[in-house]
């Protein structure tokens, strides 16, 4: 008997993952003994505010919450949503129609294609990026179509260089700010043209707005919802991952148009039976109480951004300063790649970095640091480099 475990064409055709030679260094050096700063991963490294671990524990022990939860989530989850983007943005939102929990916005991305691509349907989505995008379409049967993010115009897409025919058969937009990878944040000039451009072409925009609360400077990132007319074309994706370090609990949510988000409803409720009810207890307490903690990670993120680009500076390399994520999107020297780059870094300097290239071709000539160990290692890290690689 011979039996074959045959793949589906949707993981057969799975872009190649681009960071394998770089983990295999990464292993070789580490077995080595040599001591690795890693600053290629995009996890928060501090743990979860004591106040949402306590809640948690009382919350676990109530048997009204080992049961299945609600498909959409708790109510009251989602009143405090509603009140996070009241008070945050002044934005108005029904917390029984227009937002959905999530097991993490990554789930609800993953997801949103299957309720609104056909096959042959166009996906528009902008590179360097978070990949789901991309592959969520192709896994709906979809086409993508990359709009590239570039330095000359702030990491925004350029629309009105989409072709007419692709804008004319997609069916959704996704967009990121404060970005992954870039670190940049959009305006609100951008998001009214982004309106425009859905409302011509009848195109759903789905804003991922993951990082909106860790920006570092005065400038706050605007949620998509807050610009007129939104509303009426767009959901927004958020989650308590970045702004809580809560990337381990799975909790987020999508809110916006309501018949956007019942959409996506219906498919989750052929998919999943929602977030256990203990998690969104500790979202609710996350979101409702004192943000005193949430002031502390952009301090933390923001010294962390100083000491490391005032290194860099220092051994000459060219480096804008991000205004909001963790991320530190860096040029590379002349004569290297975004591969040769990290690679340098990593064999000289016992640094890990993520090549640019990784998130799109756009990313070509870029690698992306982040923040995510702390200040004193980033020193190090900068010592590192100032002996080690000669630019
Ligand atoms: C981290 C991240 C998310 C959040 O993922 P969760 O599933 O909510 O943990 C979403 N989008 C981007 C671009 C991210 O970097």
């Amino acid at each position: 008997m011979n039996f074959t475990v045959e793949w589906a064409d949707r993981i057969k055709t799975l872009p190649p993952y681009l960071f394998a030679k770089l983990d295999q260094m990464k292993d070789e050096i580490r077995r080595k003994g040599i001591d690795i700063i890693d600053l290629g991963v995009g996890d928060p490294d501090m743990p979860t505010p004591s106040h949402i671990i306590k809640k948690m524990q009382q919350e676990v022990e109530n048997p009204i919450h080992h049961k299945y939860p609600s498909y959409v989530g708790m109510l009251k989850f989602r009143e405090s949503v509603a009140n996070f983007y009241r008070k945050r943005f002044n934005v108005k939102l029904d917390p029984e129609t227009e937002i959905i929990s999530l097991i993490g916005s990554k789930e609800g991305i993953a997801h949103f294609p299957l309720a609104f691509i056909n096959p042959g349907d166009y996906a528009i989505v902008t590179e360097p990026g978070y990949p789901v995008y991309a592959i969520s379409t192709r896994f709906a049967g979809g086409e993508v179509y990359f709009a590239p993010l570039l330095e000359k115009n702030n990491f925004l897409p350029d629309l009105s260089s989409i072709p007419e025919d692709i804008a004319k058969k997609a069916k959704v937009f996704f967009v990121n700010y404060p970005n992954n990878p870039t670190g940049a944040i959009a305006n609100k000039d951008f998001f009214e043209q982004l309106i425009d451009f859905a409302k011509r072409y009848n195109i759903i925009i789905a804003h991922d707005a993951a990082y909106t609360e860790l920006y570092m400077d005065d400038e706050k990132p605007l949620s998509f919802l807050e610009i007129d007319g939104a509303m009426e074309v767009g959901i927004e994706f958020h989650s308590l991952s970045k702004t809580y370090n809560m990337t381990g609990w799975r909790i987020g949510w999508a809110c916006g148009n309501k018949d956007i988000v019942q959409a996506l409803g219906k498919i989750k409720t052929n998919i999943d039976s929602g977030v256990f009810q203990a998690i969104q207890e500790a979202a609710i307490e996350a979101l409702d109480s004192s943000q005193d903690c949430v002031d502390e990670l952009r301090n933390i993120y923001r010294k962390r951004r100083d000491v490391l680009i005032s290194g860099l500076k220092e051994i000459g390399l060219d480096v804008n300063a991000p205004k909001a994520t963790f991320y530190v999107w860096i040029k590379v020297p002349e004569g290297y790649t975004s591969q040769s780059f990290s690679e340098l870094l990593l064999t000289k300097a016992g640094i890990v970095t993520t090549p640019g290239n990784g998130f799109g071709p756009s990313g070509e000539g870029y690698i992306r640091i982040a923040l995510t160990v702390n200040e004193e290692r980033l020193k190090e890290a900068v010592e590192r480099i100032k002996t080690h690689v000669k630019l």
